[in-house]
Order: structure tokens, then sequence, then C-alpha cells
């Protein structure tokens, strides 16, 4: 593991495989994700985005192949020290509905021996660049909006500054307003922090909002590695050119 506690993690897979009773989640992906940039890994519901993320953390285990964080193979014993480096936000925020918003952010400052007024600190901190009301912090889940929900569940995640985020679907539940405003927002942040930065969407446009680089999975294999323009313009296979012309543009723009 890196010894700079502040540097961005670099991520790679080799060759990795993962199989659930019938299905090939993973086949042999070989990946590298290099610190302090931003990667989105798109592809339709299935491909395995979500496993490979989970690899990644160590949450899961490949059948073959090995992940490798900061150019070393990932090990049981790394596990909880890799989770503490890298910030991990799911789908609707993943928060503990018994907590209010402020008690799900310490969780792991707590843990980690922060005392109340770092943790504090921390969390107005952490609202102001989200853009979070104060008030929404001594709010329980159910309380909050859906785009407030999401923006917790990523302040929890930058909490204790990780080296790197993952992020899967973060905004896949949200209306199309809120959505295009935290789509903003978490730009700007990404902007700023520069981690390194893995995240899944199965929309074209917000990966290219994000990211230079795009991955475009299928059926656990990696199609296509490159920017959008490529993806575009250079389809590696026909799967990748019905990929890209599925993003229906509003019938004025329409040609
Ligand atoms: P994605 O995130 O791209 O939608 P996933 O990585 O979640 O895809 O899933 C890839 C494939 O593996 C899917 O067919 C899914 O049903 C299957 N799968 C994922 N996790 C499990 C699991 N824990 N048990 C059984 N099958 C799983
Ligand atoms: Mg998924």
């Amino acid at each position: 593991m890196n010894a700079d506690a502040s540097a961005p993690a670099a991520f790679a897979v080799e060759k990795v495989s993962k199989r659930y009773g019938r299905v090939q989640a993973l086949h042999e992906v070989s990946l590298a994700f290099e610190a302090g940039t931003t990667v989105a890994l798109i592809g339709s519901s299935g491909s395995g985005k979500s496993t490979l993320l989970r690899l990644l953390l160590g949450l899961e285990w490949p059948d073959q192949g090995r992940v490798l964080i900061d150019g070393q193979t990932l090990q049981p014993s790394q596990v909880l020290p890799l989770r503490r480096r890298v910030g991990y936000v799911i789908q609707d925020g993943g928060l503990f509905p018994h907590l209010t918003a402020l008690g799900n952010l310490a969780l792991l400052p707590r843990h980690l021996g922060w005392d109340k007024q770092r943790i504090h600190q921390r969390a107005e901190e952490l609202a102001a660049l989200a853009h979070l009301p104060l008030e929404a912090l001594q709010r329980y889940p159910a309380e909050l909006s859906g785009g407030q929900r999401q923006r917790v569940g990523l302040m929890r995640a930058l909490m204790p500054d990780p080296d790197a985020l993952l992020l899967d679907e973060p905004l896949g539940a949200l209306d199309p307003i809120v959505r295009h405003e935290l789509q903003t927002q978490l730009k700007r942040i990404f902007a700023q922090l520069g981690k390194t930065v893995i995240l899944v969407t199965h929309d074209l446009a917000e990966a290219a909002w994000f990211a230079e680089r795009l991955v475009l999975m299928r059926r656990g294999a990696v199609v296509q590695d490159g920017c959008y323009a490529e993806l575009r313009d250079r389809p590696a296979d026909e799967f990748v050119a019905r990929f890209v012309e599925a993003q229906r543009p509003l019938p004025e723009a329409a040609p």
C-alpha cells in the first residue's frame, strides 16, 4: 500500500474472471485506472460494472486473475486499510435509516478516533462543498429528498478524505433537474479534489460529462476503451454503435 497516505490511489485488474453460478459476470478483464484520473464504466445492466467495483474494493474476490492497488496485488489482509482509503457510493446513498445524516457521516471517523469537534467541522466543510443546507445534517434519511440523500452518501464517502472514489450509479435514481445539478457539482468536486475516480453509469451522456476516458462493457468483457468521440466515430463493433445510437436526441435537435 502507498506509504504517502494522501496520494491518489492507482487501481488495476489483470485478467480477472468472476462467476456467479452459471453467470460469467467478468471474463478475463484487464484494465488500469491511473492515480488522479476519472474513468467512467458504462454498459448495459448486467454487464459486470458493479462486480468490477466490488473486486477493486476487496468486497469480493476474483476466481482468476488479480487486483492491484498501487501496483501491488491486493491481499485479504489489506482490505480494511483499503476501505479506509477508498470512498464507495452506491445508488440511493446506502445510508443507515436509524441514524441522522450527521450520524451517518460520523460513523467511520468515530471509528478512526476523531473527536466530535473534528467530525462536525469536516461535516460542515463537506456540506458547503456539496451545497447541502446545514439543518439537513440533523435529519434522518427518510426526511431528506433523494438528491439530499445522494449528497449525504457522497459526503460520507469523502469524510476521511479518501485517496479514491468508487461511485456505482450514484445519480441513477434522481429526477432530471436534481441530477443535472448534482452532475455539475460533482464534476467540480472531482476537479477540486484531484482524486482517482471510477464512476459507473449506464448513461453515455453522463459518462462523457464526467470522464475523458470511457470503458464500455458488455457481458463481462471490455468492448471499447476510449474517449466519447472514439466510441462515436470509430465504434469497435456493432454493439458500441448501437449503444451510442441509443442516446436519443430531443426531437427538435434531431437531423
Ligand atoms: P452491472 O452492474 O453492470 O449491472 P453486475 O456486475 O451487477 O452488472 O452483474 C453482472 C452479472 O452477474 C449479472 O448477470 C448479475 O445478475 C450477476 N451477479 C452479480 N452479482 C451477483 C451475485 N451476488 N449473485 C449472483 N449473481 C450475481
Ligand atoms: Mg450495477
